[in-house]
């Protein structure tokens, strides 16, 4: 596609560009295609896919990135069976099995308040404190708690209704294992939302909970509750055959060769006619490619850090972006190793492991390790168990850019530790995200009322960005796979409705 500016004549097909070939970017292209419209992908980078990364060699199959998703957002179950994937879903294996170190030993987390008290992994005087919440919160004064415009920490949060150690050892690996963020670092009302709104309603969270829960029963119709059965998802995480890059992959083949550029990094956006042309549109730069190209829109899926960086104009004028608050990338470090089964002494079934902060204290350097081989048989020789293992995240900057040397120390130390590893893994491999996670910290609002001038200032300007879905999002919380898909989709669907709209043409 290249520079439509001598053209006289209107075009019939709206062609929208797309920034970043990521599974939000993908879907986003997929959804606009499936419509009709011309769409072209522009990945900065000599491969899509972005975060899902998946690699097959030497008899292993192993994830650099995402490791599993999740169908909490209904987008995701429309795509897969759109796409056909459903038989290349993989459910893991006793997935629901997951667990917490505490002092130093691996403790399965439990599922149910039966299992949590019974668990060792918190204290007595924690269950009590969990078990007396909605009586202690019931009648609580609206004054004593938070107001709504407060920045209150998801760490401060739960110690207020739970205490301490729930954080320690329940809050501080689940937040760690999802945005590799601390507690104390993420603003409560943007990451968890709908529990932010029951402390408002109830006072109790675990009250509200359940009075919440009753009343959504309640209010089904007999059609409605038929419907959501329909639509409701299966549970629990999967991956695919070969890895969650089978899901990119698919979608880029639907799209086809000339529908996605790589190595294309977009560097400027021009919006409104530039004195060649009387289109008001946009017109596209990119690195591979100085020719400019004209399309009607744009979704960016690019990270606000790479954002930054273009160089945006509105009818000949700059629009300087200095208004975007500064976001931090949190670093980390993703290594694979392979152990003969007989060394493992005392191998775990299930999902994984996370390791709470506080663990450090006893000589455990890792965030968590991922039993992938024992979810996914076919990920190893039969002979060996593959792990995947995460270090750095907010707590442990330095040591995600640590050499693989010392990584692979460390991952060995703590997997014997755990698991009773002996020896020396047989097969190591390192990668490293420098920008892994966007830390998404108490200054969220500015950032949404950042994209939200953006998008008003620049007709036909859409973000496809977990931000705005996390507004949204479930109790979850947290970035994932499903969420980007959903994001990619909702910036579909605004094209789609901005074009039908904006356009005296006739979009198909
Ligand atoms: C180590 C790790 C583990 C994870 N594990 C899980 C998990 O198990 N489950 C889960 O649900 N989620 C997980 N996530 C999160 C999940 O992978 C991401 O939320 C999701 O993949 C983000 O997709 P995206 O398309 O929004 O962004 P990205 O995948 O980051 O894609 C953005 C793309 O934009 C491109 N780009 C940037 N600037 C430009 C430019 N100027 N021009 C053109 N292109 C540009 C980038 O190169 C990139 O390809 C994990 C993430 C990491 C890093």
């Amino acid at each position: 596609m290249t520079s439509s500016a001598t053209d006289d004549n209107p075009r019939s097909v709206k062609r929208v560009a797309v920034v970043g070939a990521g599974v939000s970017g993908l879907a986003a292209a997929y959804k606009l295609k499936s419509h009709g419209l011309d769409v072209t992908v522009f990945e900065a980078e000599g491969r899509a896919g972005g975060r899902l990364r998946s690699v097959s060699r030497d008899g292993l199959i192993w994830d650099e990135g995402a490791n599993t998703m999740t169908e909490s957002e209904i987008e995701v179950k429309g795509l897969i069976d759109a796409l056909g994937l459903q038989e290349k879903q993989q459910f893991p294996i006793s997935q629901h099995k997951r667990y917490i170190v505490k002092n130093g030993e691996p403790l399965l987390v439990p599922t149910n308040p039966a299992a949590l008290l019974k668990s060792k992994l918190l204290s007595a005087q924690s269950k009590i404190q969990v078990i007396f919440e909605p009586f202690m919160w019931k009648r609580r004064d609206p004054s004593s708690l938070c107001d709504e415009n407060s920045e209150e920490s998801v760490g401060s949060f739960f110690e207020r209704h739970f205490g301490k150690e729930v954080v320690d050892y329940l809050i501080d690996p689940f937040v760690g294992g999802s945005s590799a963020a601390a507690p104390e670092s993420l603003s409560m009302r943007h990451s968890f939302p709908e529990l932010w709104n029951l402390e408002k309603r109830f006072g109790s969270i675990i009250a509200g909970a359940l009075k919440s829960k009753l009343f959504a029963g309640r209010d089904k119709t007999g059609e409605n509750k038929m419907a959501q059965r329909k639509n409701k998802p299966k549970r629990g995480s999967f991956s695919f055959q070969g890895g969650m890059q089978t899901l990119t992959d698919t979608l880029c083949k639907e799209l086809g060769k000339d529908d996605l550029k790589l190595n294309a990094k977009v560097l400027t956006l021009a919006y409104g006619p530039d004195g060649s042309s009387s289109l008001q549109n946009w017109s596209i730069t990119c690195a591979s490619d100085q020719r400019t190209q004209d399309v009607d829109a744009v979704i960016m899926t690019a990270p606000l850090s790479s954002v930054k960086d273009l160089k945006i104009t509105k009818r000949g004028t700059p629009f300087p972006l200095n208004f975007l608050p500064e976001i931090t990338y949190v670093p980390i470090s993703v290594m694979i190793t392979t152990f003969k089964k007989e060394n493992i002494k005392r191998p775990l079934e299930g999902f994984g492991v996370l390791v709470p902060s506080k663990e450090q204290q006893n000589g455990l350097k890792t965030l968590g390790t991922l039993f992938s081989s024992m979810m996914f048989p076919d990920r190893a020789p039969s002979d060996l168990y593959l792990y995947t293992t995460f270090i750095g995240g907010a707590q442990n900057r330095e040591l995600a850019q640590a050499s693989t040397d010392e990584l692979k120390k460390i991952v060995t130390s703590d997997l014997r530790k755990l698991l009773g590893a002996e020896g020396e893994p047989t097969f190591v491999n390192h990668f490293c995200w420098s920008k892994g996670f966007p830390l998404y910290g108490r200054n969220y609002g500015s950032v949404l009322e950042a994209i939200d001038r953006i998008e008003k200032d620049l007709p036909g300007f859409f973000f496809a960005d977990l931000f705005l879905v996390i507004l949204v999002g479930n109790h979850k919380g947290g970035l994932s796979v499903g969420k980007a898909i959903a994001s990619g989709c909702k910036a579909a669907d605004l094209v789609i409705s901005y074009l039908n709209s904006a356009s005296d043409n006739t979009v198909p």
